[in-house]
């Protein structure tokens, strides 16, 4: 089984988009923007937008299963307050379930948090709870800056996180540590914004001890883990400077890396340098990168074939594309166990 542990509903229908756009054109007045029953879409215009796109090149390339979440880039957590953005999770998950629901055998969902700049984390707790719960989702992506580029938040390792990773060590659940928009012109989201972020996060908790307080707490870092496993060598060395333990009893417990790395070399450097337990198959399609390399003449995002073309075992490829999701999201493993999978 091939289990695609990074995908997002890029392709909503237009409403979607609509919708959001009325309500940033109403913040200073939601007693005037769109409620959230004025979305109408229906199981049938959900269908058409996963057949044509995700699930089609899923077929086409070979994968079973994908954990689905928001859009990304479309959290946008900096615009409004938090009743703006918890209408517009509630919304973008409920989404996704539905689309799991059409689709159970290929789609399971992952939720978006309804995080705000300044306000305490907390308060993402009862959509968590209702998207783990009631939509049987089998992790959460956590915006480590919902400022959107600007990075106002604590690290990951300040306490006022701490609730959240309560609710994860409770549901036994990871979080993606996947940041949105970057309304900070200096950081592309996807080309800059995102790739910082990663290798933010996996040095805020290199400098901290998070994981003695939280030992069963799972991060996954997107993209490949950004600029870490290439860096692996400078982030070795400061920790030892640091007198920190070795980053595989530090850190490789409970951070992970996906596959979401867009060539040959790149593929070849993270398996080579990260251990095999700590890599899972991700390519984040359809997304940031959707065009064809003319090196290859395949699509960037066709990270499955870099997995096989990559000096690997078997048992190593079947850990990765498979072995290692079941265990990071247990209850994915639950999920697949319940049908005889
Ligand atoms: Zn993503």
């Amino acid at each position: 089984m091939i289990i695609d542990i990074h995908g997002h509903y890029t392709t909503a229908p237009k409403a979607l988009e609509d919708w959001r756009k009325r309500q940033i054109d109403n913040l200073a007045t939601p007693e005037l923007g769109p409620k959230p029953s004025e979305l109408k879409i229906s199981d049938d215009e959900l269908r058409d937008t996963i057949e044509s796109n995700q699930l089609r090149l899923m077929k086409q390339r070979g994968s079973d299963l994908t954990i689905f979440s928001p859009r990304a880039s479309f959290m946008a957590h900096h615009i409004g307050d938090f009743n703006t953005s918890s209408t517009w999770a509630a919304i973008c998950n409920e989404l996704c379930y539905r689309v799991s629901q059409l689709f159970p055998d290929n789609f399971i969902g992952a939720a978006m948090l309804p995080q705000s700049p300044g306000v305490d984390p907390a308060t993402s707790i009862p959509e968590l709870e209702r998207c783990i719960q009631d939509y049987g989702f089998v992790g959460i992506n956590l915006n480590p800056d919902p400022s959107g580029g600007h990075w106002t938040s604590p690290p990951l390792s300040d306490r006022q996180w701490y609730p959240i990773y309560e609710k994860m060590v409770e549901y036994d659940i990871p979080a993606m540590v996947h940041v949105s928009t970057s309304c900070n012109c200096a950081f592309h989201t996807t080309g800059a914004h995102y790739l910082n972020a990663d290798t933010t996060a996996f040095m805020q908790c290199l400098t901290s001890d998070l994981f003695t307080d939280f030992p069963t707490l799972r991060f996954v870092i997107p993209h490949g883990g950004g600029a870490v496993p290439y860096h692996w060598g400078r982030f070795r060395g400061l920790a030892q400077e640091m007198k920190k333990p070795l980053l595989k009893d530090h850190l490789l417990n409970n951070i992970f890396f996906d596959t979401c790395v867009y060539h040959q070399p790149g593929i070849d450097l993270l398996t080579k340098v990260i251990p095999v337990d700590n890599v899972l198959f991700a390519s984040e399609m359809i997304g940031a990168v959707r065009g064809i390399d003319p090196e290859t003449g395949h699509y960037y995002d066709d990270t499955k074939r870099y997995i096989e073309a990559a000096a690997l075992t078997d048992a190593e490829r079947k850990q990765i594309f498979e072995g290692n999701a079941r265990r990071v999201y247990p209850r994915l493993d639950a999920a697949l166990k319940a049908k005889g999978l």
